[in-house]
Parts: C-alpha cells; structure tokens; sequence
C-alpha cells in the first residue's frame, strides 16, 4: 500500500474537472529531461484511456533516447509549431504544468498558458512552488514526477486504466529522475511502485538499456575528452568539467550528447560535488549542471552564483560571459561554500 502524499481535496477537485473536460493540454519545461517527458507521457496515455483528447506540447526538442517512448512521435514543440501550439493551448479546457514550479520554465510558453481560461493543475517535485495554478500538487520529497503521475491515477482509483505502454512511461521518468535509482532513491514505495508497473508488463532491463545504452561512438570520444580535461579541487571535495562550443564542433556533438557527463566526477573517492559547463549552442551564455551527493546543497550555490536553482542534489543555472570568467566564478562559489563542502554528513 502506498501511503497518501496528495491531498483528497485537491484529488477530488480534479476528478471534477476531468468530468466536465474533453480537450486537455499537457506541457512540460524547457529542454525536457526523462521526467517531463515520462511524466507528461504518462499522464497523455491514462488520459486517452478516459477518452480526452489530449496534446502534450513542450518547449523545444528532447533527447534522442526518449524517442523510443510510446506516444512521444506526437509531441508538439513549441518553437517549431507555436501557431497550432498556440490555439491547443487557449482551446483546452485543462492545462497540466508538469515537471516545473515556475511559469519562466516554459519560456516564451508563459504567456500563452497564463492567458488560457483553462483551469490549471501543477504536479511537481521542485522546491518552492510558484502560484500559477488553480490546483497545485507539489512534493518536493518525491523522486520524480512521474512517480506523482502514478501516485494521482492510483489515488482517483484508475490503476487498472494505466496500460503497458503508460507504465513505460511512467518508469522511465522515475528511473532518469534518480539515475537508474542510485540517488533519491531511499524511499520504500517507489519499489512497491515499480513492482506494480512490472504487474502491467514492462520490461525494467529493456528501458534501462533503451535509455543508457544507446550512444553515439562520438558521444563515448566526447566523454574520454572531457574527463580529460577535468579539474579536482581535493581541498573542496570538488570537480569541475567543461565544454566549449569549439570543442563540441571536434566532436560531432548533437544535443544530448553531454547528458549525464555531470554525475561522473562524483564517482571518484572524496569527491561530493560536480559542475559541468556547457557553452550553449543557441544562446550565447554557458549552461551551468550541479550535482551533489549528501547534504551540500547544489540549488543554493545555483541561486546565488549562476541564477539558478533546482534540487538539494541536482540542479542548473545560467552563466551570461566567457567559458574562463565562468569557471573563475565557479571557484569564488567554491571558496564561499568551503565550509559546507568540508562539512560531515
Ligand atoms: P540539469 O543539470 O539536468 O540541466 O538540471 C538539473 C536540475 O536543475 C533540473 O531538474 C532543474 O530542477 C534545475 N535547473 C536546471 N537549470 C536550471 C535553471 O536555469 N534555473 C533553475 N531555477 N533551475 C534549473
Ligand atoms: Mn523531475
């Protein structure tokens, strides 16, 4: 039995809506990851079978190895299809925020889904909620989103609706937002979780290699070269590897060819904290990746050096400059956050 995280209230105020909605539009955050797009999948997949007509839009394009996921041929990408995107949005009479918890995290999105008269639900797992929606479910000690997507259709009493194909989904987002269940992972009902999805047929091992084992001979180049060049600061329990924009040229890199490059550095002995720098390859500024293993909390750094934040563990900013007065601004964040990085526990 899994113990209740959502509130009835809320449950119950959505269950109402479903009964009045047909058209309903599911939109995730920027750069979707695994979870947004599991999640959303998820959520598309328990909707039809409750027959909605439902249309997942999100930002802009996602990896490639989430392609493989059933359902993901339809999503809508917002920067290439704003116009049809843009009435799908004002028609629906539902929009589901998944995935984020602030409206800036759909980009130019915001606007459109704002002026909508649909009503809105939030299911989110990210600290600090903003007020956007009519309905906000957010739980930030939960591991993933979809692990919320599961928890809700359980929750109105739908498990026997969630089909092969959702439960895919539904596991994908759970396993990607926890690194194949190495981080976030120390909660018992997630295994109760993925023994209920393995009872509608999924294949665990099969996803796992669809999403992990499915990269390019340049992308496993690219990843020697980085580590190469990485930089170890002992005395901070630290790490930092980066990746400039000619060095993405050397190497036929496509996006998503540097997912994951970020958890690596936290595989050598003593280190608790990793950065990756990405010189973007649309705007001009420097994607920022943090990650953390224990109690240092990446988010905080995030905030207050790179105008970021995200989880404890996991999370990203935005650095506007060259590669070299980024990573300098790296080791002032390291200098200023000494302390915690020495800290036991
Ligand atoms: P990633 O390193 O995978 O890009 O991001 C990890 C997490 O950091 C995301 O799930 C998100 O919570 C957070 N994050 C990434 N980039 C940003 C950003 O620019 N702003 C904020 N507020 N959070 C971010
Ligand atoms: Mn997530």
């Amino acid at each position: 039995m899994l113990s209740k995280v959502i509130e009835q209230a809320k449950i119950d105020r959505f269950t109402k809506w479903l009964d009045h909605a047909d058209k309903i539009v599911i939109v995730a955050h920027v750069s979707p990851d695994g979870d947004a797009i599991g999640s959303s999948l998820g959520m598309l997949h328990f909707l039809e079978s409750q027959e909605k007509t439902v249309n997942i839009i999100v930002p802009n394009a996602f990896p490639d190895f989430l392609k493989w996921m059933p359902g993901s041929k339809d999503i809508l990408f917002y920067d290439r299809y704003k116009e049809f995107a843009d009435k799908l949005i004002a028609e629906a009479d539902i929009v589901c925020c998944l995935d984020f918890n602030a409206a800036n995290r759909i980009d130019r999105m915001m606007d459109v889904v704002k002026a909508s008269k649909a009503k809105k639900i939030l299911i989110d797992h990210h600290l600090h909620p903003e007020d956007f929606c009519d309905i906000t479910m957010s739980y930030s000690r939960i591991s993933s989103t979809s692990e919320l997507v599961f928890r809700l259709i359980c929750r109105m009493g739908y498990f026997s609706d969630i089909t092969k194909e959702g439960a895919e989904c539904i596991y994908t987002g759970m396993m990607t937002d926890t690194g194949g269940f190495t981080y976030n992972s120390n909660n018992q009902e997630i295994y109760f979780i993925i023994s209920e999805l393995l009872s509608k047929g999924i294949d665990k091992d099969d996803i796992y290699r669809k999403v992990y084992n499915t990269y390019s001979e340049s992308r496993l180049r690219l990843m020697g070269y980085v580590l190469s060049q990485m930089k170890v600061y002992p005395d901070h329990h630290a790490a930092l590897i980066s990746l400039t924009k000619k060095e993405q040229g050397q190497f036929d890199y496509i996006r998503g060819d540097s997912e994951g490059f970020v958890n690596i550095p936290l595989s050598i002995k003593g280190v608790i904290f990793s950065c990756f720098l990405r010189e973007d390859t649309e705007r001009p500024m420097i994607k920022i990746s943090l990650r953390s293993v224990g109690t240092f909390p990446c988010n905080q750094l995030a905030a207050e050096f790179f105008n970021g934040g995200g989880h404890l563990n996991a999370s990203g900013g935005e650095f506007y400059g060259t590669m070299e007065e980024a990573k300098k601004m790296f080791e002032k964040a390291l200098e200023k956050f000494k302390p915690l990085l020495n800290a036991k526990g």
